[in-house]
């Protein structure tokens, strides 16, 4: 089911496990312009579903920076740490068809009895043939097949994988009872009702999963476009782990000209010479997807 025809809503949806970095950046302007370009409405969503990872203080800092930049979002911020109840409603929902079943196995067995898929070994299925006994605590995972998930990304092109190949079954709640980011992502982008996801490549291959969850659910498939990844000197992924500097919101103009060469587009020189809410009004006019490097 696609949503063809229907008004523009996207969103910018950052995990709260430090500052803003350059890459999260260069995502929420891409996810940002693409939204306003089109009259769209823009959401923000605060994913912080692993509340283990999320960082005190990080939430507001996020949107400190985030205003500070000049973004505007619409609608309320969205808590994943307040949606559990959806997480677990949609879970009951792919139970009733039987597409789930628990695993005990820890992470050691199945790296060790796994093949390599693109995205960390294949879960060999070692619970779905054989399911676990006893009261130990367990994960949930999700049954694949090995049917083609093919979609066409607006800047990659064409994407497929086969999960059953590339993937194997994965988890959608985890042993301590977190929900998993491909899970609460779905749930979320169905009910704030989400036309177009624009965020970075690093979430290309976690695509295909939300596919077939979307199908499983019944849930309608919104565009992608994922964003190239900045990366450092030494070709690493900037990220709180790559320890990253977190943006200053001095530095504002500078650095969202600097996101905007990232994607590809061409300001002109003169942006600098004005202030944020200047090259706002320069970058929603001028904003051309087409640019944006794959
Ligand atoms: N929370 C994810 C991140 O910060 C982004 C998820 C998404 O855009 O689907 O990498
Ligand atoms: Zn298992």
């Amino acid at each position: 089911m696609r949503l063809a025809g229907q008004s523009y809503r996207g969103r910018f949806a950052p995990s709260p496990t430090g500052p803003l970095h350059f890459g999260s950046l260069v995502a929420a302007v891409g996810s940002y312009l693409d939204a306003k370009s089109q009259n769209g409405k823009w959401l923000v969503r605060i994913e912080d579903v692993d509340w283990q990872r999320t960082v005190p203080g990080a939430v507001s800092e996020i949107l400190t920076a985030l205003e500070g930049f000049g973004f505007e979002w619409d609608e309320e911020v969205v808590y994943q740490s307040q949606r559990a109840e959806a997480y677990l409603n949609a879970m009951n929902v792919l139970e009733q068809c039987s597409l789930v079943y628990p695993c005990t196995c820890s992470r050691k067995e199945i790296a060790d009895s796994s093949i390599r898929g693109v995205n960390g070994p294949v879960y060999p299925g070692t619970c779905r043939n054989h399911p676990p006994q006893g009261k130990k605590s367990y994960a949930i995972r999700i049954r694949v097949n090995d049917e083609i998930i093919l979609f066409q990304d607006r800047i990659k092109g064409k994407y497929s994988q086969i999960l059953s190949r590339d993937i194997g079954d994965f988890v959608l709640r985890r042993a301590d009872g977190i929900f998993a980011y491909q899970l609460a992502a779905v749930v979320d982008d169905a009910m704030q009702h989400i036309t177009h996801v624009v965020r970075g490549a690093d979430l290309l291959d976690s695509t295909p999963r939300q596919i077939f969850l979307q199908q499983a659910l019944d849930y309608p498939t919104p565009e992608y476009m994922h964003l190239p990844v900045v990366t450092n000197l030494q070709g690493e992924k900037l990220s709180k782990q790559t320890n990253a500097i977190p943006i200053d919101v001095k530095d504002a103009l500078s650095l969202l000209v600097k996101a905007l060469h990232c994607l590809g587009q061409r300001p002109p020189a003169e942006l600098l010479q004005g202030d944020v809410s200047s090259f706002w009004q320069w970058a929603k006019r001028n904003w051309q997807a087409a640019l944006v490097p794959g």
